[in-house]
């Protein structure tokens, strides 16, 4: 697969005094419409002299330029391709600006605290991950050619947003893929992890250290105002909890009571703590139990609320899993139905990108009629637009949330 001998193919290399990648067919209709994945089965050839993480052009059979992008030989995806323009060089500036553009559409979208400032390949920024907290910065560099450019990134925010509070999340089990260990530090002088945010005017305490993911789910932040009028009054009951973000707006939207449950005891300790903060903790409980085997024995029980919440986390990251993974959502769906009053609302989430939209609709219908229950949508959403979706990078879209009134 190196680059042969041949005059022809080294004199070309040596004339664009560049790293080479040869395509072994013309350009997929994928990456023509804009996706920036090459993987390790469409290149033919590659310059001997490139090494793992390196920048490198990708051409055509025919040596029509397709893109630049970082390279790493043993991930399957070969190529993260950061742009279509010949002229334009990756270097530091080059990370300099592209934050500043994700900033920037990000205040035309209406924010200015918190919002995950780049999202991967949405942003033109393949494998990176950065979410702003007010002026406290959590990345994650996913793939080896990205992690490269981490002092670039870093050095692009302190100039961008003057923080000197920058901390790495890259603990993730994905890195390893890339040959990347899993680490997580400071990677400015180090700061109090512990941070406050307001979201929906609200606080919540955030854990940037040891929470989950990069400490906090800024992805549900419109959704979590879409309950505002349905829990009214309600009794409401949140599975899948972390640290209490739903529940504690249903609490200030009104609940009478609210109880959330998640299996890390981290998570309930935070969520207390965040019913504390907002002054809502005489109407709240939270207990560290596992959501599956209560919401079984609950649903066989009598119990009974008006508002039944489900965010789980991903069920599934590979393609022979998805059946599985239905089977699991129209579970605990199935069983969130049953303990609901009748007319009552269930919310309902799923993370797991590989679930479509039209599956996820799919089997709430298949558990709304193995419940014997009738549903009307109040609302179908997606994930905050701070997390943009592209039609054409399959990947971007990932978030389903449903509300629906539950009859029968
Ligand atoms: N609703 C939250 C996010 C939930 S993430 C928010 O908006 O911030 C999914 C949560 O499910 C995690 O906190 C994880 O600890 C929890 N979880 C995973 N398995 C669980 C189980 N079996 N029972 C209860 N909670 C579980």
């Amino acid at each position: 697969m190196s680059f042969p001998g041949s005059v022809y193919s080294l004199l070309f290399c040596y004339i664009c005094a560049m790293h080479a990648v040869i395509l072994k067919r013309r350009i997929g209709n994928r990456v023509e419409n804009g996706h920036p994945w090459i993987f390790a089965n469409e290149i033919d050839q590659t310059d001997e002299a490139i090494r793992p993480g390196d920048i490198v052009s990708v051409f055509t059979p025919e040596k029509k330029f397709v893109g630049k992008g970082y390279f790493n030989p043993r991930s399957q995806i070969t190529v993260r391709l950061l742009t279509r323009n010949e002229k334009e060089e990756i270097d530091d500036q080059f990370f300099h600006h592209r934050i500043e553009a994700a900033w920037t559409y990000r205040k035309k979208i209406g924010y200015t605290e918190n919002c995950r400032l780049v999202y991967g390949e949405a942003d033109a920024l393949p494998a990176l991950i950065i979410d702003k907290f007010n002026d406290h910065f959590v990345l994650q560099t996913l793939a080896l050619g990205m992690d490269r450019w981490k002092s670039a990134i870093v050095n692009a925010l302190t100039a961008l947003f003057q923080t000197h509070k920058i901390y790495e999340r890259n603990d993730v089990p994905v890195r390893e893929l890339e040959g990347l260990a899993q680490q997580k530090g400071f990677l400015s002088a180090p700061f109090d992890t512990n941070i406050l945010i307001r979201e929906n005017g609200l606080k919540f305490g955030v854990d940037l250290e040891n929470g989950q993911k990069t400490g906090y789910f800024l992805d549900q932040q419109d959704n979590r105002r879409a309950i505002r009028h349905i829990v009214k009054d309600a009794e409401v009951l949140g599975a899948f909890c972390y640290t209490g973000t739903f529940e504690i707006h249903a609490a200030h939207y009104g609940a009478k009571s609210v109880l959330g449950l998640d299996i890390s005891e981290n998570a309930i300790l935070q969520a207390k703590r965040n019913a504390e903060l907002n002054g809502l903790s005489h109407k709240m409980e939270f207990q560290a139990v596992n959501a599956f085997d209560v919401l079984k024995q609950w649903s066989r029980e009598t119990k009974k609320y008006d508002v039944v919440m489900l965010d789980p986390p991903a069920f599934t990251k590979s393609r022979n899993n998805i059946h599985k993974a239905l089977s699991g959502y129209k579970e605990i769906n199935l069983r969130g139905m049953k303990l609901l009053r009748n007319g009552g609302f269930l919310v309902t989430s799923s993370c797991t990108g590989l679930v479509s939209p039209e599956q996820f609709l799919e089997m709430i219908r298949s558990a709304a009629k193995d419940a014997g229950k009738k549903l009307r949508q109040v609302v179908f959403n997606s994930q905050s637009p701070d997390h943009p979706i592209i039609r054409e990078l399959e990947n971007t879209g990932y978030l389903k949330f449903l509300i629906v009134e539950v009859s029968g």
